[in-house]
């Protein structure tokens, strides 16, 4: 993983690039950012940096040893800790499961996706005490083979109180050690640790990022990329997560437009369309790409019909406005200003919040989205 493989974050970047070459490096970091933002990238990043025998001056060469190694996760100096499960069992004990999630998921990957990969199922994983002994164990009075010898503890949310059995470890590090802790929860680390190391906050990623990033390495299409990006609110573990479910397939702009058209046309459209946002076929037009809408892609869609009419609102208020919207979309909209008064506008918002909370409690959808069909089609209509 080099820094350019990290969604975002460039300031974060330069800063841990700076002062390394600087020699300043911190010797106990805890990189935090909500779930999805890449902390864990960024560590590995970092690492890689800190470990590489040539490196440039804003990234690691990706080519020497060191890096071949830290890429594959065997790098000897390069030590990781994570929330295991079983009595004295350590990180160790699951290495083989930790690189082959890194490997295939990747760094973004979620508390759940790892616990759910060692099968945790409803046990809770933690750091625990035997592991807190083994890190203590690998840090004290040794030295690494390369310049730096680093830990990345991945959630030091998961460490009990054994994890004060770190303190040591951290006030009075060995020469050129390095702790990264990776973490989402402020609130829930060991006061003890937290205040002893340097924080490093990461921002959500931008949609923009999200989006061309989706577009670079998934190769899915920039309607669909961008979809995802804003659905998603900056968590680019959820992205790869809809992506992966098919969340993607199904254009959820062209649905929503034809939507509202036909609201606004009014009456047996209606009855159709809803037919067929429920039961993924057309009765009538057999010709019309068949769609898959359970529960969770009727509330995507109707939290993209938040997104969009917010937007819409934007531009109605200045109509120079710099909007999030595609091309299509800002079509779509500009047909749709002469159509609606902003407090309509409101009110279909209100609406799509009302529906998204009955759909997420089991109710009929084709009852939920025909009467949000009936009153749509009303709000269009009282306008000269
Ligand atoms: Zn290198």
């Amino acid at each position: 993983m080099q820094f350019s493989d990290v969604i975002g974050q460039e300031k974060l970047k330069h800063h841990l690039a700076e002062t390394f070459r600087a020699g300043r490096t911190a010797h106990a970091q805890i990189f935090l950012g909500i779930e999805g933002s890449g902390q864990l990238a960024l560590a590995l990043a970092y690492a890689q940096y800190l470990l590489c025998e040539t490196p440039g001056e804003h990234d690691s060469c990706g080519q020497c040893n060191a890096c071949k190694k830290v890429k594959k996760h065997i790098h000897p100096d390069l030590h990781f800790s994570y929330p295991t499960i079983g009595t004295g069992k350590i990180s160790t004990d699951f290495v083989k499961e930790w690189r082959e999630i890194l490997n295939e998921t990747g760094p973004y990957l979620s508390v759940m996706q790892w616990l759910q990969k060692i099968g945790a199922e409803n046990q809770q994983g933690n750091i625990n005490k035997a592991e807190c002994v083994d890190i203590a164990r690998k840090f004290s009075f040794t030295k690494g083979e390369g310049r730096y010898k680093i830990l990345v503890l991945w959630m030091p949310e998961f460490l009990d109180k054994e994890g004060n059995r770190l303190l040591k470890l951290i006030e009075e590090p060995e020469p050129d050690t390095v702790f990264i802790l990776v973490a989402e929860r402020q609130e829930k680390i060991l006061n003890t640790i937290l205040s002893r190391c340097q924080l490093v906050k990461l921002s959500r990623p931008s949609d923009e990022e999200i989006a061309n990033r989706l577009q670079q390495d998934l190769h899915l299409g920039q309607a669909q990329a961008r979809q995802i990006a804003f659905l998603c609110e900056g968590n680019y573990t959820k992205a790869l997560q809809m992506a992966g479910d098919g969340t993607a397939d199904s254009d959820l702009a062209t649905l929503f437009a034809s939507w509202l058209r036909i609201c606004y046309q009014g009456r047996e459209n209606m009855v159709h369309w809803v037919e067929y946002f429920n039961s993924g076929k057309h009765p009538l037009d057999e010709k019309l790409k068949p769609i898959s809408m359970g529960r969770k892609e009727q509330v995507l869609f109707l939290q993209y019909g938040l997104f969009f009419l917010r937007e819409l609102t934007q531009l109605k208020l200045n109509p120079q406005t710099q909007t999030r919207l595609s091309d299509t979309e800002q079509k779509t909209a500009v047909g749709l200003i002469k159509l609606l008064a902003l407090e309509h506008i409101d009110k279909i918002m209100q609406l799509f919040d009302d529906t998204i909370y009955f759909v997420e409690r089991n109710a009929n959808g084709k009852i939920l989205f025909m009467d949000a069909s009936l009153q749509i089609h009303r709000l269009f209509k009282p306008l000269p």
